[in-house]
């Protein structure tokens, strides 16, 4: 497919970085592998603009994947770590801004009695099912296909079609030992799920959702569905895990707790809360997290946990998430929904914008999308054309078509009519395309 321009800065440092990276990026689907092209070196970021290595400017709609639902370089944000930096950058020890931003996070979301810090949403996860698994004492975990939870070897494993199919890894390196205790089912089907507890009598520990899945495209739970969870696990003896990496602090003051109000046992943090630095958490029931070392037998460490710089940065950030930014953050992104939704109905392409709060993405589909054979299902040949049209016209996307799209409390006027401005050539872009224009790129809908 012919690109719609060339950014030689960044095709210069693709190849040097092809070099001595495989594949030349730090995480998968920044390679636009999804898309095609060459992925753009960001430079700088200033509110909602990203500049790039050639000296172009875009809309941000990916915001670091979340975090920076304050938009870029926030002032408060920058003093924070400036002020941190300049004590030292890490000691080892404990410090008053871990106790802050642990505080912060209890105070928001009610069902955290208590919290441990940890530095990536895959180690928040990672630990929660284990902290879960060594509290019920059961070794088997169940998770929904499509729903991702960071790298961890239990939780890699997506595919497996049909209920009570006892899951294959999804990628070499994982053995079938680790993914053994594993159950994949169907997203949004209360009935698999109480026949996987039927068929594993007293061996769930836990069930492991996205509060609100958006890794492959954004999929909201079906009414009553969270509820299902929760009343299933609680009859089982198995906890409840609520993975809010994405969600939390972003879809509103206390995540996708706080728009569905169904309390889990425990939950996971990253993302917003980190400020654009690594920091993440998990937490929960008192009784629960008292399980976890030094308080109790299940080990869990992080010589960077808590970092003094990460902490100050993900306090500041969520010091400044006041009412008023998630309600700017609702509104522009319902804007630029609907916009995009005109933008396509008017060029006749069929297609569905899905919601979850402030999280939403295009499906090129014509039925609403709740599992992930239907997200699979879409015509992502469509968004190959409609996203380098967007790029071309100096918007940012997410370059593949099963992942959210995200504004932050910047994005402005101006910002919107570039989005505006781009949104009908992409449009006719995407009514013209067909799945030969596109390239040769599996897609890997899990991947961040
Ligand atoms: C991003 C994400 C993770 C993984 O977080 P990392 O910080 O990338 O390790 C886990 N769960 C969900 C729902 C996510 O969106």
């Amino acid at each position: 497919m012919p690109y719609p321009y060339d950014a030689p800065a960044s095709a210069e440092l693709f190849a040097r970085a092809q070099g001595v990276t495989p594949g030349g990026v730090n995480s998968p689907v920044r390679a636009f592998r999804a898309v095609g092209g060459t992925p753009r070196f960001m430079r700088e970021g200033r509110g909602p603009w990203l500049t790039d290595a050639d000296g172009r400017s875009y809309v941000d709609l990916v915001c670091s994947w979340g975090p920076m639902i304050l938009g870029h370089a926030h002032p408060a944000v920058v003093a924070a770590v400036q002020e941190a930096v300049s004590r030292g950058t890490s000691f080892g020890t404990p410090t008053e801004d871990e106790v802050l931003l642990a505080e912060e996070i209890v105070a928001r979301v009610e069902p955290v009695e208590q919290v441990r810090l940890v530095s990536s949403g895959t180690e928040a996860t990672m630990s929660a099912v284990r902290l879960a698994r060594g509290f019920t004492q059961r070794p088997k975990v169940v998770k929904f296909a499509g729903h991702y939870h960071g790298h961890v070897d239990a939780l890699l494993a997506s595919a497996g079609s049909g209920a009570l199919t006892f899951s294959l890894p999804d990628t070499p390196g994982v053995t079938g030992a680790s993914a053994a205790d594993t159950v994949v089912l169907p997203y949004n089907d209360v009935e698999a799920l109480e026949a996987a507890f039927r068929e594993n009598p007293d061996s769930i520990a836990c069930v492991i959702t996205e509060a609100a899945a958006a890794n492959m495209g954004v999929v909201p739970p079906l009414p009553g569905f969270t509820e299902a969870l929760r009343r299933t696990t609680a009859e089982h003896g198995a906890l409840l895990v609520s993975d809010e990496v994405m969600t939390g602090f972003r879809v509103s003051r206390s995540g996708w707790y706080g728009l569905e109000g169904v309390r889990p046992d425990l939950m996971t943090f990253g993302k917003v809360m980190g400020g654009g630095f690594p920091a993440a958490a998990f937490g929960g029931r008192a009784d629960v997290m008292a399980m976890l070392a030094p308080a109790g037998p299940v080990y869990q460490a992080g010589t960077l946990a808590g970092n003094p710089v990460a902490t100050a940065a993900g306090y500041a950030q969520l010091r400044h998430c006041t009412d008023d930014v998630y309600a700017h953050v609702d509104t522009t992104a319902a804007q630029v929904a609907d916009l995009a939704s005109a933008a396509l109905s008017a060029e006749g392409v069929a297609h569905r914008v899905q919601r979850a709060g402030s999280l939403f993405s295009v499906f090129f589909a014509d039925a609403e999308v709740r599992d992930y054979d239907a997200a699979r299902a879409q015509e992502a040949y469509r968004y190959q054309a409609f996203f380098h049209s967007m790029l071309a016209d100096g918007v940012y996307l997410p370059p593949s078509a099963f992942e959210a799209w995200f504004v932050s409390s910047t994005h402005d006027d101006e910002a919107l009519s570039r989005v505006a401005d781009a949104l009908p050539r992409a449009a006719r872009a995407a009514a013209a395309a067909t799945p030969d224009t596109a390239g040769a790129h599996p897609e890997q809908p899990t991947e961040t």
